[in-house]
């Protein structure tokens, strides 16, 4: 496969403020105050996006950019995106505070 997009539409995640490629980055919109994971790219509206990466998700909560980014004017539900991106159990160890591990060996 060619690859001749270097033109490629890059946008910044709302998480660590990098900038990206769409490709590698999760677009969420917001749908009547749930922020929702547009996997296919397919809602209209205002979008914002993010790398599928929990560190960003958290930066992006803490300084509350969902709410900035998609000019929502109440609180805003997260289940959803936090559930499109994998928690601490799948990424690599770190700063990992094993508070609830079942089985080591
Ligand atoms: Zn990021």
């Amino acid at each position: 496969m060619p690859v001749a997009n270097r033109s490629a539409r890059r946008r910044t995640c709302i998480g660590c403020r990098e900038r990206a490629s769409k490709t590698d980055l999760l677009r969420v919109v917001l749908s009547e105050s749930v922020v929702i994971p547009d996997f296919h790219q397919r809602h209209h509206g205002r979008g914002a996006y993010l790398h599928r990466e929990r560190g960003c998700l958290d930066s992006a909560l803490q300084r509350q950019a969902f709410g900035r980014a998609l000019r929502a004017s109440g609180p805003v539900s997260f289940v959803q995106v936090e559930q499109a991106i994998p928690g601490n159990s799948s990424t690599t160890n770190l700063g990992s505070q094993s508070g609830d591990e079942m089985s080591t060996q």
